[in-house]
Parts: C-alpha cells; sequence; structure tokens
C-alpha cells in the first residue's frame, strides 16, 4: 500500500487562470514545488485529481490537459520534485459536448478519480491525504476516508476566511488543516507522520 498525497491542481499547485491550457499561463504557486519535493522525499506518492470541465465545454481538449500535465512535471523536476500520476475529469453534467455531458463519478467532490488511483496503486487512507483550494477537494477526500487541508492559494484564502466568520463559529466543511502554501501543508503532514524534514 502507498502512502498518497492527492493534490488539487488549478490553486494549489498552480496559479488559478480560468480555464487554464496553455502551457505559458501555468505558473507554479510559492512553496509548491518544494512541498511537493519534500513528499517525494518522504515516500509518498504524489497524485493530481483534476475537474477540467474545459474539456466538457469545448474550450481545449484532452490532449491539451496531457501536454499541460508533462509540462507542469518538467517544471517540478527543476526543482527536484515531481508528480507520480495525474488524473482528470472532462465532464460536466449539464454543459457541454456530447460523450463528455454525463453526470460521472469522477467529477470532485465524487471521488471516481481516487479510485483509479487506488486500483492502480493500493492507497494505504490512513497516512494519505487530499490538499486543495476549495471545499469540493477536501469534501471529496474526507468521503474517500483521507486527512484533508484547505490551502490559502487560489480560493482557499478567502473560503477559509468566509468559514471563520460564520456567526455559529461552526465550518461546516471537511478540514483537517489550513496551511497557507502547499509547503505549510507538506511541514504539517511531514510533522503528523513523523517524517524526516529536509
Ligand atoms: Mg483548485
Ligand atoms: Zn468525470
Amino acid at each position: 500500500m502507498y502512502k498518497t498525497i492527492f493534490l488539487d491542481r488549478d490553486g494549489t499547485i498552480n496559479e488559478e487562470v480560468h480555464y487554464l491550457h496553455r502551457p505559458e499561463d501555468f505558473k507554479l504557486l510559492p512553496g509548491a514545488a518544494k512541498g511537493i519535493r519534500l513528499w517525494n522525499e518522504a515516500g509518498f506518492r504524489v497524485v493530481v485529481v483534476t475537474n477540467q470541465a474545459g474539456v466538457a465545454r469545448g474550450y481545449y481538449r484532452e490532449e491539451d490537459v496531457k501536454l499541460l500535465h508533462q509540462y507542469m512535471n518538467q517544471l517540478l523536476e527543476e526543482q527536484g520534485a515531481h508528480v507520480d500520476a495525474c488524473y482528470y475529469c472532462p465532464h460536466h453534467p449539464k454543459e457541454g459536448i456530447g460523450p463528455y455531458r454525463i453526470r460521472c463519478r469522477c467529477r470532485k467532490p465524487d471521488i471516481g478519480m481516487f479510485e483509479q488511483a487506488d486500483r492502480e496503486a493500493p492507497v494505504d487512507k490512513a497516512h494519505s491525504y487530499m490538499i486543495g483550494d476549495k471545499w469540493l477537494d477536501t469534501e471529496a477526500g474526507a468521503r474517500f476516508g483521507l486527512h484533508t487541508a484547505l490551502v490559502g492559494t487560489g480560493y482557499g484564502k478567502g473560503l477559509y476566511e468566509a468559514a471563520c466568520r460564520r456567526p455559529d463559529g461552526e465550518n461546516p466543511h471537511s478540514m483537517d488543516f489550513f496551511g497557507e502554501t502547499l509547503l505549510d501543508v507538506a511541514l504539517w503532514v511531514l510533522g503528523r507522520e513523523g517524517g524526516s524534514l529536509r
């Protein structure tokens, strides 16, 4: 079994850009490469799970998603980090063209991408995490039985602050930790897991 870090992509690893698909628009966020490198070195499998409804909407093709993921790994490798696998959901339940307009099981907050990853490399859930910048990310991770963290990049900080301002003081969303950057989240994970910090 593999202790696994599941990561959202947009707003978590790279700057949020609406319907991102061109490599020239792909910018790694501060702390992302270092956080991923720490997980790599601590023996975690690192997996991306990303909703890409831009494919369903016809804004770009699946091929563009795959090329972008190759480019992402090139950038990460320049900083000694890498992602082991990428899963994406190209569907949308209501919008979109042809076979992409379906109610699928893979679109987060559903867990089809996690199940697929688990079939290909069984996940040690007690030592695995889902991290993203939206509640649908932490919700999907919690549904699959993982520890979860919201990261403050992308939409994360705004969502977290809104949850903190609720008059009842109760955050209705699943979340074990909030970290400003992916590096902060990596340090939290390694602290919990007793990993060595380098
Ligand atoms: Mg995101
Ligand atoms: Zn899907």
